[in-house]
């Protein structure tokens, strides 16, 4: 499919010199280490992620600015600066070495996005620990599994939460101390292990001397989406921040006068990447809303802070499409200048969507939780190509490799996306799985798991997770393709397509699919997408069976579970459902 490029002279609001000038030029002279020297190191060459996004902030001028504007599921709304970050997190970084945290413990959080979550997760860098953001939504065994998979000692959570650690607390004989934030001060009665967030950072002292970590060493662990298997521990070191500070600049674009928003929850990697270390390693002021999904909801917050730089997802971008454009005309959004997408592939139509609703694309970025920080991306001084990724980021290296892993494939051919290894912020092991670590990598190439395309110019086209790739009549079909495709159908919100056995062809495709608001299922419909599909895609890949769903299963994180689709299909066991979206 052919869709016109998006002329970045057309786009209107560009009125901010982008800090990525010369794509070219910059990939020429790229290295990590002149990255390294714009953050400060500790004495002796240690690096803290916790110090380079805060506390180096609060030494200079810019110690005053608003780091956070906290707009509560409620409505209230809250402020505080650099300094008061850096005071709170020194006194929390206190509180867990009183308890007796140790360099390298793992401290996990559980709760919705409040301050004190976010000045937890700081705090327990800066005394050495591990942190492990988990998302609200998590069910027991969610929790379980991840607190036991990495032997958490610390866990931060709220007293509505505590109830399902309780359930599950007598199987976690690592976990020490459970901290109970209760910034309602609800009724609440401490249980054992627990401890009142309140009460502790009231005696603790504003001073902290950082624990002086290597780069090397840990800093995270983030769970995978869980999208096509059992979430993996991915590990992070704290030279991390080296890519999630050049990232946020080049790709962002971040400013000093932005406000920025990413409506990522720090339970995902991007919540933490880029809504924790980019912006505020690049001393940025950034907006977090405890809210959930609402269009309406979150363009009064883009209204109220007057947000200019907002990050988010397809799945979102989706449902923002679908409620439609009467809603974008009720609030103002002209502070609005650049638009950031990532986390699945973004469809051709939204993009085009959204510049028609906010005069602004969407700018698609890849990455996973595994690279740490963005690695292909469309940018400013770019013309966007819809349905691209981009291109690599100037310090990455991104290929296409064939079958084997082994040679890599010229300009239009589909195969392997792959990196080369050892970019700042790529992982260092899953927890307690090193050998399936090991697997991804091949002759200095990290296996994404991803296939894709890289036209002639050097742009990245997403196919599909190898996983889902379905092989019909010898062909490969990749689910984005079609899904894209069937986006097109004005009655149509979303789409999840997948590969059903078939004795003839091996698989075929068959396409779910959930309708806009006022259409209904029939099979009239039905007949109407298949023969809109037929004209927009090769005869192999239009989908030869439709059912409708009220909605995709999808992961809390908003990624279409293919792999459900496909167990229920075919009546196989689910696998791990503990990420998906009740
Ligand atoms: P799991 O590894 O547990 O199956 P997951 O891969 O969804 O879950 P994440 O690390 O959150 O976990 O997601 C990374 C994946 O998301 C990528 O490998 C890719 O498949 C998809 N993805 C992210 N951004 C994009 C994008 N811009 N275009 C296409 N796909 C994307
Ligand atoms: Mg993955």
């Amino acid at each position: 499919m052919e869709y016109n490029p998006i002329k970045k002279e057309e786009v209107s609001k560009m009125s901010v010199m982008p800090n990525l000038l010369d794509y070219e030029k910059a990939r020429e002279d790229f290295r990590w280490e002149d990255i390294s020297k714009e953050l400060d190191e500790l004495d002796d060459g240690c690096l803290n992620i916790a110090y380079e996004i805060i506390d180096r902030h609060a030494k200079t001028s810019l110690k005053d600015r608003v780091a956070l504007y906290w707009e509560g599921d409620n409505g209230e709304g809250e402020e505080y600066s650099f300094s008061d970050l850096c005071r709170l997190t020194n006194r929390f970084a206190n509180v867990l070495k009183n308890l007796g945290l140790n360099k390298g413990d793992r401290v996990f959080t559980y709760g919705d996005r409040i301050p004190e979550i976010y000045i937890s997760l700081i705090a327990a860098l800066k005394a050495g620990g591990v942190i492990g953001p988990l998302f609200s939504a998590f069910g027991p065994d969610a929790v379980k599994d991840r607190l036991g998979d990495c032997e958490a000692r610390f866990l931060i959570t709220t007293p509505k939460l505590a109830r399902i650690v309780e359930k599950v607390v007598e199987d976690l004989p690592a976990l020490e101390k459970v901290i109970i934030i209760n910034r309602k001060n609800v009724a609440y009665e401490l249980k054992e292990k627990e401890a009142s967030y309140e009460d502790l950072m009231k005696n603790a002292s504003d001073l902290f001397d950082i624990e002086k970590t290597d780069k090397e060493d840990y800093a995270i662990i983030h769970y995978t989406s869980g999208t096509t298997g059992k979430p993996k521990g991915v590990v992070h070191a704290h030279e991390a921040v080296v890519g999630h500070y050049a990232t946020a600049k080049y790709v962002l674009d971040l400013h000093p006068d932005d406000i920025y928003w990413c409506t990522a929850d720090p339970g995902w990697v991007t919540g933490t990447s880029y809504g924790i270390f980019g912006p505020w390693s690049n001393g940025i002021s950034q907006v977090v809303y405890e809210g959930g999904f609402r269009a309406s909801n979150w363009y009064k917050v883009i209204e109220k802070y007057k947000v200019t730089v907002w990050y988010s997802a397809p799945t979102a971008i989706r449902m923002l499409m679908k409620a439609g454009e009467g809603v974008v005309a009720k609030y103002d959004l002209k502070s609005l200048r650049y638009l950031c997408s990532v986390g699945e592939p973004l469809n051709p139509e939204a993009i085009l969507w959204g510049n028609k609703a906010f005069g602004l694309p969407f700018h698609d970025n890849w990455w996973q939780t595994e690279t740490g920080c963005i690695q292909i991306a469309n940018y400013p001084i770019q013309d966007v190509r819809p349905g691209s990724m981009g291109r690599p980021f100037p310090g990455v290296t991104a290929t296409i490799l064939d079958e084997n892993c082994e040679k890599e494939l010229p300009p239009g051919k589909e195969g392997h996306l792959a990196l080369k290894a050892g970019w700042p912020s790529m992982f260092r092991t899953f927890w307690n799985r090193q050998e399936l670590y090991e697997s991804k990598f091949q002759n200095g190439w990290y296996i994404t798991g991803d296939r894709a395309t890289m036209d002639a110019d050097g742009y990245f086209w997403f196919v599909g997770r190898a996983d889902d790739v379905i092989n019909t009549a010898g062909h490969l079909v990749g689910p984005f393709e079609v899904e894209s495709a069937l986006m097109e159908h004005p009655a149509v919100a979303e789409a999840g397509v997948i590969g059903v056995p078939d004795s003839l062809a091996m698989e075929v495709v068959k396409a779910f699919v959930s309708l806009k608001d006022g259409y209904e299922p029939s099979d009239e419909l039905r007949r109407d997408i298949k023969k809109f599909a037929k004209k927009k895609l090769h005869a192999v890949a239009c989908p030869r069976k439709i059912d409708f769903l009220p909605g995709l299963p999808k992961t809390k994180s908003g990624k279409i579970m293919r792999r459900l689709l496909k167990a229920r299909e075919l009546g196989l066991p689910e696998g791990d459902t503990s990420t998906l979206e009740e």
